[in-house]
């Protein structure tokens, strides 16, 4: 089958932003070090962008799970421009894909099934989707929301405005033009970029999975740190109608504290929760699945046992016999009489041994 038309601009975008902070960063940084508002800089535009896509597009716009203020909604409408990720209502088209067709070959526009590197960024180099590009009838929802509209319409002067205007901005302020450019920038995409497509390839390889086994997606710590809260993927596969991705209160969620924050100062509302005693089942379930596949293998280790077991009397009832016949028979000597008695008694530990272990461990499995 003839692959997809690649896509340029993509292409394109990946690589300047990849090559100007791996080659420009450190060459930079050499020339003039690193001041502390250009760190202030890139953290800030990193929170601003990364919490833009965790809280808007992907919990607020793809997901409902909360309601917003129109003033939020701007911030986050211009946050996901600065993180170039297209528009809010294409990301939340996309996303709901992949949540209805988790892992599905080709329905999942990022999918697991097709490698590491597919879900990664593979499947933005190409048109794999093209099919669907304008058919945004899965977000018929957002096309009521004015603030998502308008952003979707001049996606690409916001888009520059805000990743080229607002670091200018920033070197203009600072004095330090090209610093500005690369970290605010460059760099700044380029971290925002990576930590949000780990979510669509590490959260759905690497982790745990306590909540559900019906899909790819895990739990996992690390990646949270990195996401503001996105790494509890095994969670929110399950329950993605939850505002919270981690809900333990010592799991790492910038963004449902973000939301709860909101909230309490009257800026969101309708807070979408599990149930938690529906959370509590699936864990149980979970939990039961994995003491049936452990008491599968256990009880197939002693089905083993058992059979060594009889074996080995049947074993030892020749051995007894081939003794005693020696022993009557008047031809053979008595050394090898002696020997096949002393292999006979030892076989006989050995099997009394092996015996009380096979108890001790039928006890133990009660
Ligand atoms: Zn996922
Ligand atoms: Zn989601």
């Amino acid at each position: 089958m003839k692959k997809p038309a690649l896509l340029w601009l993509n292409i394109s975008i990946f690589s300047m932003t990849f090559l100007v902070s791996v080659i420009g960063a450190p060459l930079y940084l050499a020339l003039n070090g690193l001041s502390t508002s250009l760190v202030v800089a890139l953290l800030a535009l990193f929170v601003w962008s990364g919490m833009s896509i965790t809280g808007g597009y992907h919990r607020l716009w793809s997901h409902r799970t909360y309601d917003t203020h129109p003033v939020v909604r701007v911030i986050y409408a211009l946050g996901g421009a600065l993180s170039l990720q297209n528009s809010a209502l294409h990301w939340a088209s996309d996303h709901r894909e992949h949540h209805k067709h988790v892992d599905h070959i080709d329905k999942d526009p990022y999918s697991i099934s097709r490698g590491f590197w597919f879900a990664h960024m593979g499947w933005m180099l190409r048109e794999y989707q093209a099919h669907r590009y304008n058919d945004y009838s899965n977000v018929a929802d957002l096309q009521k929301d004015p603030i998502v509209m308008w952003q979707h319409k001049h996606y690409l002067a916001l888009t520059l405005l805000m990743n080229i205007g607002v670091p200018l901005l920033i070197g203009v302020l600072t004095g330090q033009v090209w610093g500005a450019l690369l970290f605010a920038g460059f760099v700044r995409i380029f971290l925002g970029h990576h930590t949000t497509f780990f979510i669509n390839s590490l959260a759905h390889t690497w982790g745990k999975r306590p909540y559900t086994e019906r899909n790819t997606a895990r739990d996992n710590g690390v990646l949270a740190f990195l996401t503001f809260g996105e790494g509890y993927h095994n969670f929110h596969h399950i329950f993605a109608g939850d505002y919270r991705n981690g809900i333990r209160w010592y799991q790492f969620d910038p963004t449902k504290w973000l939301i709860a924050s909101l909230a309490w100062f009257g800026l969101a509302r309708n807070l979408k929760r599990t149930n938690k005693y529906l959370i509590e089942k699936a864990r149980l379930e979970m939990m039961w699945l994995r003491a049936q596949e452990k008491r599968a293998s256990f009880s197939d280790v002693l089905e083993h046992e058992y059979k060594v077991l009889i074996d080995s009397l049947r074993e030892l009832n020749s051995r007894r016999r081939a003794w005693i016949a020696a022993k009557s028979d008047a031809i053979n000597d008595m050394a090898q009489v002696k020997e096949l008695k002393a292999q006979y008694k030892s076989l006989k530990r050995n099997f009394r041994q092996e015996k009380r272990q096979f108890r001790r461990q039928l006890m133990s499995a009660a």
